[in-house]
């Protein structure tokens, strides 16, 4: 049994299961989180939400990238969405590497988006989301920070505006 067919058995029990199956494809929350493919985090868990209540879209290091403004171009315009929240967490892979370590071991020349200190990254991410002309208006933006120890999420910085 390959880990494939681990994922269609997995799928099995879950349409046979009683979950939730929201059938509108706007987040009823109006929320976008962006946060890391940690394995440790469960972002929907971790913030009391639900399935349908919010997109959340991943990638290393919870950065925002060209292909997170793509993704929330779609979100604010088309989906509705009006509050976007960046959670960074504890002891993450991109923290405290630097582009020179994770180009000699991957290979690959590119950005990775390295986190030297996390109310940095923050700052700039949100900066990067509110000063975005494809996402204006938005109405708030927060910059939080997951412990993937205790469960915890700290409020970094938060910016509004009415829309
Ligand atoms: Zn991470």
């Amino acid at each position: 049994m390959t880990e494939v067919d681990r994922l269609l058995a997995g799928n099995e029990s879950y349409v046979s299961g009683t979950r939730a199956r929201p059938d509108n494809a706007e987040p009823a929350r109006r929320l976008a989180v962006l946060t890391c493919m940690d394995t440790r985090i469960d972002p929907l868990a971790a913030l009391g939400l639900g399935v349908g209540e919010a997109h959340v879209l991943r990638n290393a290091g919870g950065r925002v990238t060209d292909d997170v403004l793509r993704s929330l171009a779609l979100s604010v315009h088309v989906l509705g969405v009006r509050t976007v929240v960046v959670m960074q967490h504890t002891r993450c892979g991109l923290a405290h590497v630097t582009n020179d370590d994770l180009h000699v071991r991957t290979g690959a020349n590119i950005d990775f988006y390295p986190i030297a200190d996390h109310a940095v990254a923050l700052r700039d991410d949100v900066n990067k989301l509110t000063a975005s002309e494809v996402l204006n208006p938005i109405g708030e933006v927060a910059g939080m920070l997951y412990d993937v120890q205790t469960g915890e999420v700290k409020l970094q910085l938060r910016w509004r505006q009415d829309v």
